[in-house]
């Protein structure tokens, strides 16, 4: 619900005429978007479990429609039943009893970003204390223009190939990552716009960078720039478009075909010199860190202590419509004394 109503901020009006009533300041523009991505947004665990559910439904409800029964099946049954480990307050751990993978599945990409996460997360601190770079989080976005999904990504990410290629950027950046969003307006215009976590050099004017992107994009000229103060809340909050890349509540049957023709897109990815590193990166020392926190939860099994508080675990057996109630339950209670 919030997400479609903050999605309709989006009206594309840098394509209306110049004149047109009072439009809000890009500042506004790009402010509501990026708060709406800021980590925490206060729903609660119970809110973003019902509304993983109901995406769940609608997705099963536009495969049906296409006729794609497998698709409709598989969403049906991932994550339908669930084994949680509990103390009755805290959650250990929950087993899922099938995860489908498909890209727009809310569970699977909850587990997606989660990965990527802790894929990135090590050789991002590593870079940028080799490097003594910064991290910023920059958002490119595009004029709308009446073409395809496809050509929209493909349209963002040549001008961000280009932008990479100037020295303006060469000057500043040492690379990052970047992701893929993708909104749409009520004329069904595509919104993408791209998420990157750039390793900044040296401070630079604002004003440069904007007219590197106009002169790449020939018409563009919106991007909004802040700084990360956390990398691992940072990074959180770009993963998300990963599992998240667009409003599904607001989809239709001919969107998801769209989606489904758009199979081997890639939404994710590293550039520059951290993408180097990346790949020379030697994981074993926080690989093991992040194993063996891992390999803790993997091991938990009922009659456990809970990690947070110290009673017994037990297996709770919940089909998918029960755990937002469970959820809710847990929000209820006070917090165990110590
Ligand atoms: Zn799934
Ligand atoms: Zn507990």
């Amino acid at each position: 619900m919030i997400q479609s109503i903050l999605s309709t901020d989006l009206i594309n009006f840098d394509t209306l005429p110049a004149a047109s009533q009072s439009k809000p300041s890009l500042q506004t523009y790009l402010d509501k978007r990026v708060t709406k991505s800021q980590p925490g947004t206060k729903r609660t665990r119970s809110q973003r479990a019902r509304e993983r559910l109901q995406t769940k439904e609608h997705l099963v409800g536009l495969a049906r429609e296409l006729h794609e029964g497998e698709l409709a099946d598989k969403l049906d049954r991932c994550h339908s039943r669930l084994s949680v480990l509990t103390c009755g307050r805290h959650i250990a751990r929950i087993i899922p009893n099938f995860t489908c993978e498909f890209r727009l599945c809310p569970d699977c990409g909850r587990r997606r970003s989660r990965k990527l996460q802790t894929k990135y997360l090590p050789p991002m601190k590593a870079f940028m204390l080799h490097n003594k770079v910064t991290p910023v989080h920059l958002v490119l976005t595009q004029t709308h223009r009446k073409e395809t999904r496809k050509q929209s990504a493909k349209r963002i990410k040549d001008s961000f190939g280009k932008l990479q290629r100037r020295s303006f950027w060469k000057q500043y950046f040492k690379g990052g990552t970047w992701s893929l969003e993708f909104t749409k307006d009520k004329n069904g215009l595509h919104h993408t716009h791209l998420h990157i976590i750039g390793f900044r050099r040296k401070f630079f004017d604002i004003e440069l960078l904007r007219d590197e992107w106009l002169s790449v994009t020939g018409d563009s000229h919106v991007l909004h720039l802040k700084p990360i103060l956390d990398i691992a809340s940072g990074l959180q909050e770009i993963v998300k478009y990963v599992s998240k890349p667009l409003d599904i509540r607001r989809f239709g049957a001919a969107d998801l075909k769209e989606f489904l023709g758009l199979k081997n897109m890639r939404m994710f990815g590293t550039f520059g010199e951290f993408r180097d590193f990346c790949r020379s990166f030697d994981l074993s020392d926080d690989e093991t860190a992040v194993s063996d926190l891992e390999s803790l939860a993997r091991d938990l099994v009922e009659g456990c202590a809970c990690p947070q508080c110290n009673e017994p675990l037990f297996d709770l057996r919940l089909s998918k419509s029960e755990l937002p109630k469970f959820y809710e339950r847990i929000e209820s209670l006070a917090p165990r004394s110590p």
